[in-house]
């Protein structure tokens, strides 16, 4: 079980190095964010004890389940499912550093109250669906920069850059379009000058897609079946935090 993840490990740092030479980028461009839904607080600890430090959820449950166990190790939390409202209060309490999945603008607002009455800040990132399907989470492409707008008055929300899930199909190129409609916006997003909105970040790609996304510029890779292997829930189940 120990070999197994650090074997893979070693793939994936192989692959996005192959990827960032193959493109042209340097390898410290992009972070590895390993997807740790399903995956027992043991085999996360295995990933951390080698070297690995920054992990994601897709549940609060999880999170708060797996909190106690990874707390000494030293870390860095993110958030990437769905999150509800009703879930502000308790994310918080879990050094979540970065919020990957913010989507639309009465979640910001509620965060954004949340966070003043707590006296804190948090990062986040604007999730896009590029994939145009119905059973994907984030705002329309066509309506990302309203929404940073919006979101960019809400003094405690940190807007770092953008998430997307791009669309599943072993077509290279209808994946890599997904990755070009984030790459498009950014640098529009840039352009637009926004106070309080930084864009440095473009998270994108995963086990299946992580080089197509870093040839398209991705700065953070997060990589789940690669590296646990797979999960035995569908996808869809996790990107949404109000099932139980
Ligand atoms: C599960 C998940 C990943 C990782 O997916 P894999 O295909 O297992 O690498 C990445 N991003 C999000 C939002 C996820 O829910």
């Amino acid at each position: 079980m120990k070999e197994d993840i650090l074997h893979n490990l070693t793939i994936i740092q192989e692959r996005i190095k192959n990827a960032c030479v193959k493109s042209g980028r340097n390898t410290d461009e992009v972070k590895l964010l390993l997807a740790t839904k399903t995956v027992s607080a043991e085999r996360i600890k295995i990933a951390l004890d080698y070297g690995q430090t920054l992990i994601a959820e897709n549940k609060v449950q999880e999170l708060k389940e797996k909190y106690e166990d990874l707390i000494k190790i030293p870390h860095e939390n993110h958030f990437i499912g769905h999150l509800q409202t009703n879930k502000i209060k308790d994310i918080l309490k879990y050094n979540v550093s970065c919020i990957q999945s913010l989507d639309r603008l009465d979640l910001a607002e509620k965060l954004h109250q949340r966070l003043l009455a707590e006296n804190k800040t948090i990062d986040v990132l604007i999730q896009v669906n590029t994939s145009n399907e119905e059973s994907k989470f984030g705002v329309d492409p066509n309506e990302a920069i309203e929404l940073i707008k919006k979101v960019s008055h809400y003094s405690t929300l940190k807007i770092k850059g953008l998430m997307t899930i791009g669309l599943f199909s072993a077509e290279t190129e209808r994946v890599r379009a997904c990755f070009k409609i984030m790459k498009n916006l950014q640098q529009d997003i840039i352009h637009e000058n926004i106070p309080n909105v930084t864009m440095t970040e473009l998270s994108m790609g995963m086990s299946g897609d992580l080089e197509t996304a870093i040839e398209e510029g991705a700065t953070i890779v997060r990589v789940g079946t690669a590296v646990f292997g797979a999960r035995i829930y569908p996808d869809s189940y996790y990107w949404d935090e109000g099932k139980a």
